[in-house]
């Protein structure tokens, strides 16, 4: 049997119009022959009842602190609602659907409670349920570990959960339908000229979904890559066929875009820099160890790392600038963690080894005055720390320099 998976986010089924929408792309896909995986998230997004950020408010209302296991399992209803109510909406137009947890549709994870891995998948009941004539309705974003454990995937999970039975059912394609015409040039939401693009590579969008491009989570996209099955990226709302993802093969080459070295712009708004001096060489007197030491005992991640002899630097979310203050304050050395900064980042197969990308990204900062403050790179990225006020600037003036809306 053909088999499509396909996914739809929050917005897609928050309303009975969204929901409408979804019965007509799931019509589609059964009038083509697929049999037809629905992977949903939970409705709505921040404020609206079935969210998940109204489900872990409900909990942290009454205490801050919630066991990870507890709120795992109150996180997962919000998907768990929506099945039914997507169920309802499939029968009430004719279409036969049943509704499964992330556990009933044989998705296992390990304990990491709030970032669960797919440890295996069995999907024995889906084949049936396929097989019987009928659409399969998976909650996303949740699974279960060997011992029964309710597991969620890490914010934005549902994406992975749609990745994951794409490869495990052998899906012709995975679709990821959400309120976007597919992966932009930038955050439609920052910069209004940005503009779809009709194909990418796999590493191309994990590495502007790792720099904070939430259209689609990175997890997804390395699964699919993984699993070699293409990833659809488009919108519920209209027809367009959005971003196709693939790894460049089938369709001819990357080549396909021209000479562009940029193809897209990320951004992670909201952080921390950590600066570090010494008038002593750090890495004789093992300084540079206990600092990264100190850091992951602390349990927080650090990005955009760079070590010299006599300085350190690199950047943390911002919530947990007071934590690092305490924690590197032990060291005897003089450090300091500044607040309210944003990583800007360009991302293309195209740069590697091109010369003048780095001349162009800081001259079209310049023009528009934006100071920069730490930068990294990588074969296909090169990402600035600008100040947080000068982030939206900042974005849309790369996409004017390196020409992405033409
Ligand atoms: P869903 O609920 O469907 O999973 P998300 O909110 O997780 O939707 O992701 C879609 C959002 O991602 C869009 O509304 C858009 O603002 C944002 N986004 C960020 N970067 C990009 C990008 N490069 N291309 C498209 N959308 C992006
Ligand atoms: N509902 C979950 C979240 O908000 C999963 C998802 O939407 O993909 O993170
Ligand atoms: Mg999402």
């Amino acid at each position: 049997m053909r088999v499509i998976v396909q996914k739809f986010g929050g917005t897609s089924v928050a309303t009975p119009e969204g929901r409408e929408n979804v019965v007509k792309k799931v019509q589609e896909a059964l009038n083509q022959g697929y049999g037809v995986v629905v992977v949903v998230s939970a409705m709505g997004r921040a404020g609206e009842p079935y969210a998940t950020d109204t489900l872990i408010g409900l909990a942290k209302g009454i205490m801050k602190s919630v066991k990870p296991r507890e709120l795992d399992l109150l996180m997962t209803c919000g998907e768990n609602i929506s099945t039914v109510v997507m169920v309802q909406t499939l029968k009430h137009h004719g279409i036969e659907a049943s509704a499964f947890t992330g556990g009933q549709a044989g998705i296992y994870t390990d304990h990491h409670f709030g970032n669960a891995r797919i440890m295996e998948i069995k999907p024995d009941n889906l084949r049936r349920c396929l097989e019987g004539g009928r659409v399969a309705v998976v909650a996303g974003f949740q699974g279960i570990t060997p011992d029964g454990e309710v597991t969620t995937l890490g914010r934005g999970g549902s994406d992975t959960t749609g990745a994951a039975l794409g490869v495990a059912l052998n899906a012709e394609v995975v679709e990821i339908y959400t309120d976007v015409d597919g992966v932009m040039t930038a955050d439609p939401r920052l910069v209004p000229q940005a503009k779809s693009l009709a194909v990418m590579t796999y590493n191309e969008v994990c590495e502007m979904a790792h720099l904070g491009a939430k259209v689609v989570h990175p997890r997804a996209v390395e699964i699919a890559m993984e699993g070699r099955v293409p990833l659809r990226i488009r919108s519920t709302f209209s027809d367009s066929l959005g971003t196709l993802i693939t790894d460049g093969s089938a369709i001819g080459n990357i080549e396909i875009r021209g000479d562009k070295v940029v193809t897209g712009l990320a951004h992670i708004a909201e952080m921390a820099l950590v600066r570090i001096k010494s008038e002593q060489d750090m890495n004789q007197n093992g300084k540079v160890m206990e600092v990264f030491q100190a850091m992951a005992n602390a349990g927080i991640s650090v990005d955009m790392i760079q070590v010299a002899p006599f300085a350190i630097g690199f950047i943390i979310k911002e919530d947990l600038a007071e934590r690092s203050t305490q924690v590197l304050g032990k060291l005897n050395l003089e450090v300091l963690v500044q607040k309210g900064f944003a990583k800007v980042a360009i991302v293309g197969s195209g740069m590697r080894g091109v010369p003048g990308v780095m001349a162009k990204m800081v001259r079209g900062l310049q023009r528009a005055r934006i100071a920069i403050y730490h930068s990294t790179d990588s074969h296909i990225n090169i990402a600035c720390l600008v100040r947080q006020d000068d982030m939206c600037n900042a974005l849309q003036a790369l996409h004017e320099e390196f020409q992405l809306g033409e």
